[in-house]
Order: structure tokens, then sequence, then C-alpha cells
């Protein structure tokens, strides 16, 4: 079966584990340092800040920024739950906006800021940055932007690296992102302020040993998922050189098919795909789940992020969204489907790939 992801993991992962292991220091420590300045230097960033997972990543960051109780935060429908997660664990409220058909995401034109309005989060959705220049033209100079780039890591718009395009970013580093520690997360910014509140957010409102300044968290990452994370930090060009290959593959061989959309490309825009994301609209000639069907028989994985946008899901029913409110991300959600693009597929796999479908 040629699988949707897949952990890649050599010797190196397991040496650092080792002596890890062997030093006996297992929580955060000088292997979460080091993580943290290889992140900062990768974001050219001030600051990196490593978290237990990239949900408390984005709770972190977002409460860092200052997001209060009762604070309007505008945000994506077509993202993992997380993204909108973060502002109810900050008790502030989900303004979802609609998305843009090409890229999925967030339609800065459709962004209608109030006097509540605190914050946006963005996000690079499949690897590819948000469009940084049109959000902060709307976002204007009093509203803070987090960027949640879980699924970009070392994406780039305009030469500036995904982790720099915002107030504040967060990465995840979960088993199946572009690199990972098993769990684990990263926030990056470049403002003291948020570094600061972050370091003791996530650390009990811990100031000096014993001293309680606020409300924290234990949201530490260890330092077993930090030499994981840093050996995979150094393969990252070669892991992304490959998925960048892979979806070039995929995209000339899948181009001009009628009903089958391969996915769009900004200019000024580094995809690191995250996911290599096709829409099956109504002109094709199987229906998506008939060639997720077809695909399964021919030991291909596909998969689809995300099937009901977050609007639908009974959270934020409860809040009032209903079916209607985003026809852009509903639409999208009834039409796309991811296709194995990891580092470990290969030329073969994609060829494989690209003919099943041609095919049908
Ligand atoms: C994976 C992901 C997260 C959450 O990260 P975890 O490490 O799984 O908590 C948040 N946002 C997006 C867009 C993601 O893909």
């Amino acid at each position: 079966m040629i699988s949707i992801a897949k952990p890649n993991i050599d010797e190196n992962e397991k040496k650092a584990v080792m002596e890890v292991l062997e030093s006996g220091n297992l929580a955060q420590g000088l292997k979460v340092a080091e993580l943290e300045k290889r992140f900062s230097k990768l974001c050219s960033t001030k600051h990196a800040i490593a978290t237990s997972n990239g949900t408390t990543a984005l709770h972190t960051a977002l409460y860092s920024l200052g997001v209060k109780p009762g604070d309007e935060v505008i945000t994506t429908p077509f993202t993992f739950v997380s993204t909108a997660n973060c502002i109810l664990m900050c008790q502030a409220k989900p303004v979802f906006t609609d998305i843009m058909e090409d890229t999925f995401n967030i339609d800065p034109a459709k962004i209608q800021i109030t006097k509540n309005t605190k914050a946006i989060i963005p996000v690079d959705l499949f690897g590819q940055p948000y469009d940084y220049n049109s959000i902060k033209e709307t976002a204007k100079n009093n509203i803070l932007i987090l960027e949640d780039a879980a699924q970009a890591v070392g994406a780039m718009l305009d030469n500036k690296p995904a982790g720099s395009l915002g107030n504040a970013s967060c990465f995840s580093l979960y088993a199946t992102k572009n690199i990972i520690s098993g769990e684990g997360g990263i926030i990056t910014t470049n403002d003291d302020f948020v570094k600061n509140k972050a370091r003791l957010f996530r650390n009990h409102g811990q100031g000096q040993k014993y001293e309680y300044l606020e409300l924290g968290y234990n949201y530490r990452m260890t330092d077993i998922q930090a030499a994981i994370g840093i050996e995979q930090l150094k393969k990252l060009d070669s892991f992304t050189e490959k998925r960048i290959r892979n979806a070039t593959l995929l995209s000339s061989g899948l181009g001009g098919i009628d009903g089958l959309i391969i996915p769009y490309i900004k200019k000024n825009c580094k995809h690191v795909f995250h996911q290599y994301t096709i829409r099956i609209t109504d002109e094709f000639r199987l229906s998506r789940s008939e060639l997720i069907e077809k695909l399964k028989q021919n030991g291909i994985s596909s998969s689809i992020f995300y099937p009901i946008p977050l609007h639908l899901h009974l959270p934020f029913r409860k809040m009032g969204y209903k079916k209607g409110d985003f026809p852009v991300a509903e639409k999208i959600s009834e039409e796309v489907l991811s296709l194995p693009v990891h580092p470990s597929v290969t030329d073969e796999d994609i060829k494989k790939i690209v003919e099943v479908i041609q095919n049908v």
C-alpha cells in the first residue's frame, strides 16, 4: 500500500534519543533549547519557544498575544480543529471567514473587522503560506496575526519563511507533519513580550523556581522529543525537495484531466506540500468516493482533508453557525482529495498513481 503519510526515521534519531536516555535528563533541557535555537534561525525570528504539541503552541501563543475572554478572533473554517479550539481555550469567540477556491486559504476580501476583533489566525494550509500582504493590509495596525504554520515548515512567501509571517507563528511536530518529534510544537516570534509570556505560560506561570506569577500550564516539550526534532530539522531541505519533486511529477501527470483540478501554487510562494490536494469536480468520470475506492483497489491510500468544515461541527453549530454560511469552504470540502506526496513516495509510486487516475 502506498501510504498517505509515513514517519521518516533513521539511525540518527535513534542515536539521539539513546543519548538523551543515557544522559538522565529526560524533561525540558538542553535539547529543547537547541531545537528552539535552530527554529529561530530557520524562521529568521528572534525567538522560538517549544511546547508539548502544536495545539498547546497555538493556545500559548494566542494567550501571549493578549487575547482575552470575549475578544473576537477571525479564522478559517477549512482547517484542523486546533486552529479554532485555541480560540475557545482563551474563552474568545471564533469568527469564521470563507476561503479562496484556488489556495484553500482564508480570503482577505471577506474578512470583516469589528471593534471586538483582536486577532486573525490564518493557516498556511497544506504547506502554502497564506496571503500575508493582503491580510496585513486588512488587519491594520492594532490587530494581531497568529500564523498557523503547523503544515508549512520550510515554506516561503516573498522569500520570507513561514514562521515569520505574523506577530507569532506556530508549528506542529506531530508524527505525520513534514518534520516530526512524535508530538511537539514550536512558537516563533520577534516579540520579547510574547516570548516572555509564552515561557511562563508553558511552565505553570512560574518565574523564579516556585514563584507563580499567573495561571500557567505544563505545556513543556521533553528533551527526548527535541532530540528527534533536531535530527529531523537537519533533513528538512532534503525532505522538502522530495515533496516538491513528487508534487511536480504528480501535477505533470494529472494536469489536463477533465474535472480534476491540480494544486495551485502562487507565484511568490514556496509551497512545501504537506498535502498534495486535488479537486474532483462534477466533470470527472467518477465521484470522489468512487475514485478513492479505485485507488484503494490499486494499493494507493488517499485521504480527505477536511471532509466537514469546522463551522458545521457541533461546538460551532452551537454558536449559531450553519450550513450555507461559508459556501466556498463547504464546496471545497466535498471536492478535495489528498494523494501520497511524502518523501518515501518513489517515482514508481507516482507513476502508478498517475496511471490509475488516468485510466479511469
Ligand atoms: C496538526 C495541526 C495542528 C495541531 O497540531 P498538533 O501538534 O497535532 O496538536 C494545528 N493546526 C493545523 C493546521 C494542523 O495541521
